[in-house]
């Protein structure tokens, strides 16, 4: 397994959308198992493809407290939602810039696990603004263009000064 390194915003990775994933194979194992160890490494809880430079449509995520129950979604679709809620949010591809973005309450979604067996997942709170959030950035999405032009400002704003500041702990 291995540590992948993350994707940043604007790169144009993140906004040209996903592939269905159509082999399950072991070089897709491989991949999940690698986005699993680094979404737990940066203490995320999610990562999807287009964040580690990968096209496929999948993602992993763990909102547990404990930090043990890994979900893999492979080819993910929202089927039904109901409701709206103000979350806050963050993502690892626009370090250090958070807001509160409305969302459907509760989602159920359809997707293929790592073997490509179809199941449903349903929640809400934390686990729908997680689910929205992944199958947003396989659409191409960021949590960015949920808000006012005036405040995606700012948070770019925020997120230069946040990589400014990493770069100066590692030099
Ligand atoms: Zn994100």
């Amino acid at each position: 397994m291995a540590v992948l390194e993350i994707v940043m915003d604007p790169a144009p990775v993140l906004r040209q959308g996903t592939q269905p994933v159509t082999e399950f194979d072991d070089a897709l194992q491989q991949l999940i198992d690698d986005m699993l160890e680094t979404m737990y490494a940066v203490n995320g809880v999610g990562l999807a493809a287009p964040q580690i430079g990968n096209t496929l449509r999948l993602a992993v995520m763990d909102v547990s407290m404990e930090r043990n129950e890994p979900v893999v979604l492979v080819n993910p679709e929202v089927v039904e939602s109901r409701g709206r809620q103000l979350m806050a949010a963050g993502c690892l591809s626009v370090p250090g810039a958070y807001d509160k973005v409305e969302r459907a309450e509760w989602v159920k979604v359809k997707a293929q696990d790592r073997h490509g067996n179809w199941f449903e997942i349903e929640g809400e709170g934390l686990r729908s603004e997680c689910l929205q959030h992944e199958i947003d950035h396989l659409d191409g999405t960021l949590f960015l263009d949920h808000l006012s032009p005036l405040k995606q400002r700012r948070l770019r704003e925020k997120m230069k000064k946040t990589l400014k500041a990493r770069k100066r702990r590692k030099s």
